[in-house]
């Protein structure tokens, strides 16, 4: 890029030197060898006999004349301004002087006054465009940029990506239809047109996207959303349309548009001043993506580890419809991918990667391959012939400095609180009847502000749930904190999420659904109007009496404490199992539901 750039550069400034150099030639050249005059000298040379020829041009008259030189009187070329002189021509006969016109070159002055500029402006103009566009063509910011891996030079594999099981299985359909498109729509079946790749920086996004396109052995475009947006409106969504224009032609490939966020955040959020070169490159990618065929075998995946903020169009069944998470590795994932980047590496004997994972909770796919590199530098530096276990650790250790800083990974005591909040939750809603299973109970952080889940999924969809359902959600929801409560002395802020959804479903339960005894069968509240349609913007003015409003805190309070009371019941009766599975998650830091089941009933 840049290279190139200088190329351009270096004939355009031969040119102006060029240009400079023939101005002067021509100024020395035009340089008057003739001597100058005033008109009142002309005309007493021309009394005193001494003007030889004269040439009359319209601004000025020049000639030859005998004049006092070096060697006493001599013939030198004379030059003076013409002054308006009616007796001119008289003076001129009378004294016998040869005498002609001369009209000035207008030819070539005409060339110098316009065609000059012309050149330097036309010169000034290319340099300035070729350093704003790209190439030697300027025509091309509409092209898109995005880059194009050919088949032979894709060998990234799914045996390069590991610890993201779920994410591989699910893409590996997306490989078999790019690999035989026509076996799949010959049956009328339809394939997703968007692969949302979600997940955590450094999980393997990029890198699974690569491994779709490495097994399925097609084009790759590839390129990362904001290059989409440019200074200019207008040139990203002319990208969007020579991206999608140029896949047709390569299908079956794959599209493949990296940090999807950058491009597609939701919009209208800013108010102030929306960015409409971005607003109008998205509104193109979608209209791409409603126009193209999942037949013509182009399929279109992102990445994004903001999935919160993209714009719900683009989720919309039609486009983005797959979702697929790539989350953190587990214990067994990490060991995996320790593994794979090992390959690369001489490893001494001592090596143990099981152990390594378990020092690296937290770590991401990136991270571990980071720890194999730095191990591998530190080697080399102490000069050992193979990477030790002594180097691992200490690598380890140094990225867990820099991770803990950015508070991605937990210490000691911070994992066993999350074990024993998340295992309250499950045990409590393995007690209570009618709970949503639970799936699973993780203490691999995941987001922003969880630090572990419990994943409990409802076997059916649910319109109506009664009273005693939403007591049990209330409890379950207790569970964590009061697992904290009864383990710790002291509880910690990681329950703060539960204790607001906690309230807000008593809060239901006694404003909205008339389930308390206390309250009565009124209805406090009525379903939220959107903000527009509501008469007096903000004011949000209640319908009740300050003392009511203090008897639905109260009743409020007493349904809360109620769970909370029959929480602490049931995690006290199992207190011993709580403790038990405590420890199997800490060390597997996952625990699939039916595995916690058989846990829990060897334990009791
Ligand atoms: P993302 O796109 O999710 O931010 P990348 O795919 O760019 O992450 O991952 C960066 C690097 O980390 C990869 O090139 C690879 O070396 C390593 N890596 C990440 N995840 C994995 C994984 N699941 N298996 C193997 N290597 C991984
Ligand atoms: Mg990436
Ligand atoms: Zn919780």
């Amino acid at each position: 890029m840049k290279q190139t750039k200088k190329k351009l550069r270096f004939p355009i400034g031969y040119l102006l030197l060029a240009l400079c150099v023939a101005f002067l030639l021509n100024s020395l050249i035009t340089i008057p060898r003739e001597i100058k005059i005033d008109y009142s000298e002309f005309k007493d040379l021309l009394a005193e006999d001494r003007i030889k020829e004269v040439t009359i041009e319209k601004e000025r008259i020049t000639g030859k004349a005998l004049m006092a030189g070096d060697k006493g009187e001599e013939e030198k070329a004379f030059v003076t301004i013409r002054v308006e002189d009616p007796q001119l021509i008289a003076d001129l006969r009378q004294h016998g002087v040869t005498f002609s016109g001369k009209r000035e070159n207008t030819l070539l002055n005409s060339l110098i006054a316009w065609v000059l500029p012309l050149l330097l402006i036309v010169g000034i103009w290319i340099f300035f465009m070729r350093r704003v566009g790209r190439g030697p063509e300027f025509m091309s910011v509409g092209r898109s940029k995005a880059k194009i891996l050919p088949e032979d030079q894709l060998d990234v594999t799914f045996d390069d990506v590991a610890g993201v099981d779920e994410a591989t299985e699910e893409l590996k359909e997306v490989v078999e239809f790019l690999r035989n498109p026509k076996k799949f729509t010959q049956l009328g079946g339809k394939l997703p047109k968007g692969v949302l790749l979600v997940g955590p920086p450094g999980c393997g996004k990029t890198l699974l996207a690569k491994a779709v396109a490495g097994e399925s052995k097609v084009p790759f475009f590839s390129i990362s959303g904001s290059e989409f947006v440019e200074m200019f409106v207008g040139v990203g969504a002319a990208r969007v349309r020579d991206l999608f224009a140029r896949a047709l032609e390569k299908a079956p490939c794959i599209i493949f548009v990296d940090e999807l966020d950058a491009l597609g955040k939701a919009r209208g959020i800013n108010p102030v001043g929306g960015h409409d070169e971005r607003e109008q490159t998205l509104n193109q990618l979608l209209v791409e993506m409603d126009g193209f065929d999942t037949k013509k075998g182009v399929i279109l995946m992102a990445a994004t580890n903001r999935p919160e903020i993209l714009d719900p169009a683009l989720l919309r069944p039609g486009r983005f419809d797959r979702h697929v998470l790539v989350d953190r590795p587990d214990i067994k994932g990490r060991q995996a991918i320790l593994e794979i980047h090992a390959k690369e590496v001489k490893l001494a004997k001592d090596v143990d990667f099981a152990a390594l994972a378990g020092m690296t909770p937290g770590f991401v796919g990136a991270d571990l391959a980071n720890v194999i590199n730095e191990a591998a530098l530190l080697a080399a530096r102490r000069g050992e012939k193979a990477v030790r276990m002594a180097e691992m650790e200490e690598a380890i250790e140094r990225i867990v400095a820099g991770l803990e800083k950015k508070t991605r990974v937990m210490n000691k005591q911070e994992r066993r609180i999350v074990a024993y909040h998340e295992l309250g939750h499950a045990l409590v809603a393995l007690s209570v009847p009618n709970a949503d299973p639970v799936q699973k109970v993780s203490i691999i952080p995941r987001g922003i502000a969880a630090l572990g889940y419990t994943l409990q999924r409802p076997t059916e969809d649910r319109y109506l749930m009664t009273k005693s359902e939403l007591i049990n959600r209330l409890t379950t929801l207790l569970g964590g904190r009061v697992a904290e409560e009864l383990t710790f002395d002291e509880v910690s802020t990681g329950a703060q999420n539960d204790l607001v959804k906690a309230t807000d479903i008593a809060r239901s339960m006694v404003k909205e659904y008339g389930m308390s005894e206390a309250m009565g069968l009124v209805a406090f509240e009525r379903n939220r109007q959107p903000l527009y349609l509501q008469t007096a913007p903000f004011s949000s003015s209640p319908e009740y009496s300050e003392e009511t409003s203090r008897a639905i805190d109260a009743e409020i309070k007493r349904i809360v404490d109620e769970a909370h009371q029959r929480a602490r019941k049931i995690l006290t009766k199992k207190k011993k199992v709580l403790d038990k599975v405590a420890q199997i998650l800490l060390e597997k830091e996952v625990i699939q539901g039916d595995e916690l089941k058989r846990l829990v009933s060897e334990a009791g």
